[in-house]
């Protein structure tokens, strides 16, 4: 039996990003994904402006570039009474992005682009695949169970087993790692061709109960994503089919009121959730594992940067793994502790801005209030749209007086 370097479970951007890395680097990778690709993925499909430098170094980018895709170039945000800001990628406050846009273009082909070049580098990638469990050597993980499509369960052995397998992470819960936290939201996600008055930018449009997120990703198609609280689904207890109902449901929100009329629907209304979910350490407490992407965290997809995470992440996963796989014998826990803080040192700041603006969202008052200052003040509203574009730090819109501006 073939025992790998490497085996990755999910060939999302997590997945396939960490097996071109390690296969590029002369890695034995095996990745296994449960789904057949092309395959969908409920998601807003915006790669933050800051994503741009992450594909480059994974010499994708000509490939993005020359796909159909549409070019963000900032972020409208509509308070629940219709009041509206607008931060632009470019702007004069001293950070600047690779490009004054971000890419958008469908996670169907953005994937596809991903897991080929994971192929080209050399690892090898089996798809419907699903990885079902995990194999310990002296209480190191050291190997996977799947089931492959037809229904035969296999094992596969590896010095490392990397979880890259999404929200829904079976290898985080197999870990004992994974925790569910505030706020718990779902995501109903479609394609819609005719949606009026869609420019060159993302928009957010928060509600009384949820939000919208939608943007143009080419060819005429807009995506977009009607978030709602996990409490409100409930409580409906089913009465309410928000597939059949999703254009309905957009009318709901001032800034999208008569735009949905002449729109249709071009690919089926996909859900998710609940999140947020993360986990407890991104490790294994044994060794021998480590989890990448949403797999790690996912907190809630107001501010877009899942993907730019997702990415971040296999690189600083493969900087770990180069040298604890060169060492021999088995790869501990201490071994991986690198990882473990370069995700701190490069995320921190993240989190805490995801988190304030994703509960902040879920508190219509707040979020009115925020709309309107930052209306009135371009430059901070430039700065904040920086921040979650992440070519600014977090802290620069973390800091007291940036803070501040937003609420008084
Ligand atoms: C509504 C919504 C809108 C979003 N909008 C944006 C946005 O505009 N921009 C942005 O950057 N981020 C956005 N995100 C977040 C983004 O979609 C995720 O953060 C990103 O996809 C994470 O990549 P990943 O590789 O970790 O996981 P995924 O992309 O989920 O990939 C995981 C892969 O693992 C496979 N898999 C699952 N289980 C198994 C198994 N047991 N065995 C083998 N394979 C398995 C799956 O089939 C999948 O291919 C959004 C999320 C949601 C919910």
């Amino acid at each position: 039996m073939t025992r790998w370097d490497v085996v990755i479970a999910g060939a999302g951007p997590a997945g396939s990003a960490t097996a071109l890395l390690l296969a590029r680097a002369g890695m034995r990778v095996l990745l296994l994904e449960r789904a057949r690709f092309p395959r969908e993925k409920p998601c807003s499909e915006y790669l933050s402006p800051e994503t741009t430098r992450l594909l480059e170094r994974l010499g994708v980018l000509a490939e993005v570039e020359h796909s159909a895709h549409a070019k963000l170039y900032g972020m409208k945000v509509v308070a629940p009474s219709g009041a509206a800001m607008y931060g632009g990628f470019s702007a004069g406050h001293g950070y600047a992005p690779p490009r004054p846009y971000g890419f958008a273009l469908p996670r169907r082909r953005f994937d596809a682009i991903l897991l080929d070049a994971a192929r080209r580098a050399g690892a090898e990638a089996h798809e419907e695949t699903a990885v079902e469990d995990l194999l310990y050597d002296a209480g190191a993980v050291g190997g996977v169970v799947v089931r492959r499509g037809g229904g035969t369960r296999e094992t596969y052995r590896a010095r490392v087993i990397v979880g890259a397998d999404g929200l829904r992470s079976i290898v985080a819960r197999r870990l004992g790692v994974r925790r569910a936290s505030l706020p718990r939201r779902l995501a109903f996600t479609a394609h819609l061709e005719g949606l009026a008055g869609v420019e060159a930018m993302g928009e957010m449009h928060i509600g009384r109960l949820g939000y919208v997120g939608l943007g143009p990703i080419g060819e005429g198609v807009s995506t977009v994503a009607l978030v709602l609280p996990l409490r409100v689904v409930r409580e409906e207890g089913g009465r309410r089919d928000y597939r059949a109902g999703f254009l309905a449901e957009l009318e709901r929100f001032p800034g999208l009121r008569g735009r949905v009329e002449g729109a249709r629907i071009v690919r089926e209304v996909l859900a998710t959730g609940p999140f947020a979910t993360w986990s407890r350490r991104p490790v294994a407490d044994g060794g021998g594992a480590l989890l990448v992407g949403d797999a790690a965290d996912f907190f809630d997809p107001f501010t877009g940067q899942g993907i730019y995470s997702a990415l971040r992440g296999a690189e600083l996963a493969f900087e770990t793994l180069v040298p604890a796989l060169a060492a021999d014998g088995p790869v501990t826990r201490g071994a991986l502790a690198s990882y473990v803080r370069a995700r701190r040192a490069a995320f921190a700041g993240k989190w805490v801005l995801e988190r304030l603006i994703g509960l902040g969202v879920g508190w219509p008052a707040l979020a009115e209030r925020v709309v309107r200052r930052l209306a009135r003040r371009p430059g901070l509203a430039d700065l904040l749209v920086g921040a979650t574009g992440n070519f600014v730090p977090a802290r620069a819109a973390l800091a007291p007086a940036a803070l501040a501006g937003m609420l008084w």
